[in-house]
């Protein structure tokens, strides 16, 4: 590692060896392994000028193609059978207690490749993943919580959408209008979010929602993880294409809720339980 900066110094901008190093491993590995599997029965469709077509179930309103998605979770197979996929993750969960320096070098260095198999910024996949729900759960899930997802979300068997735009608020997601109060034993949710990614199949969403305190605080806002089949859950997949003027296809899925969420344990019909006592320490991002 370079040496440590110090006050009155220039900034450092020296990567460490062991960075450098894993970089480079990296570049062996996709060699290796992901540049043969683009490469083979014409995978490059899903990269080049006819990519829009190759990933895109037109039948289905524009979700994404099935065989698109099986490329996805073999590369994300390979990835993490090389140990690479949970570099972010501790090392109790197969990681490598990846750094965010770490982690922000690798997928710039990924990005720079240009569009491909090992990394793709439109949807997010990568051979060295950014699992945020995974870090969420780990970070502040409770622990029945984290003996139920964890698994789960490691192995890529199932997952939640992620609630936190609004049609209003994008950027300004503090002022999100959705908010939930205490009735009883229940909790009472209303709101509305959209581009809840992968909202199409998710069994669950963690809609984040405003409990206490003013529009703009960074404080007081709380995930619950609800389930999607929940009553008074409505979710509805609207893809935002125009495919006569060839514009990027985006999938944007929307949610509105007017739901009762049962505030704690397993309560029968249902498993909802919320996460407020742990994501409202935190959860303004
Ligand atoms: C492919 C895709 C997948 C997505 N998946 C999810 C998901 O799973 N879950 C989810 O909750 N959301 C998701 N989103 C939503 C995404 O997080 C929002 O688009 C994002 O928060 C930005 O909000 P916005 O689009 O309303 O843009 P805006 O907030 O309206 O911003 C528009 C522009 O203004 C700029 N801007 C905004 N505020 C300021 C400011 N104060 N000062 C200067 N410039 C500013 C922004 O940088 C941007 O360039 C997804 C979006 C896309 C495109």
């Amino acid at each position: 590692m370079g040496r440590p900066l110090i006050f009155g110094d220039a900034v450092n901008f020296e990567l460490p060896h062991d960075l450098v190093a894993y970089l480079a491993e990296l570049d062996d590995f996709i060699e290796r392994e992901i540049k043969p599997l683009q490469a083979q029965d014409d995978n490059e469709r899903f990269f080049d000028h006819r990519r829009e077509d190759a990933r895109t179930d037109w039948n289905r309103g524009g979700l994404p193609n099935e065989e698109w998605v099986a490329l996805l979770v073999e590369m994300r197979r390979r990835a993490d059978a090389a140990g690479h996929y949970r570099y972010a993750f501790p090392k109790e969960y197969g990681g490598k207690d990846g750094t965010n320096l770490g982690m922000a070098v690798i997928r710039e260095h990924l990005a720079r490749k240009g569009l491909g198999l090992h990394n793709d910024l439109q949807n997010e996949s990568s051979i060295v993943g950014n699992n945020v729900g995974l870090l969420l759960m780990l970070h502040h899930g409770s622990e029945e919580q984290k003996a139920e997802w964890v698994p789960k979300l490691l192995e890529g068997t199932s997952g939640f959408a992620f609630g936190i735009t609004e049609p209003e608020h994008g950027s300004d997601a503090t002022h999100m209008e959705t908010s939930a109060y205490r009735d009883g034993d229940e909790w009472v949710i209303n709101g509305e979010k959209t581009w809840s990614t992968g909202m199409h199949k998710a069994p669950f969403e963690l809609i984040f929602a405003r409990t206490s305190g003013d529009a703009g605080d960074g404080e007081g806002i709380t995930a619950f993880l609800v389930p999607t089949k929940s009553p008074g859950f409505d979710s509805s997949t609207r893809t935002a294409f125009d495919r006569r003027r060839r514009r990027s296809v985006l999938r944007s899925t929307a949610s509105t809720v007017r739901s009762r969420t049962p505030a704690s344990g397993r309560p029968s019909g249902s498993r909802c339980r919320t996460t407020k006592e742990s994501s409202s320490r935190s959860s303004s991002s």
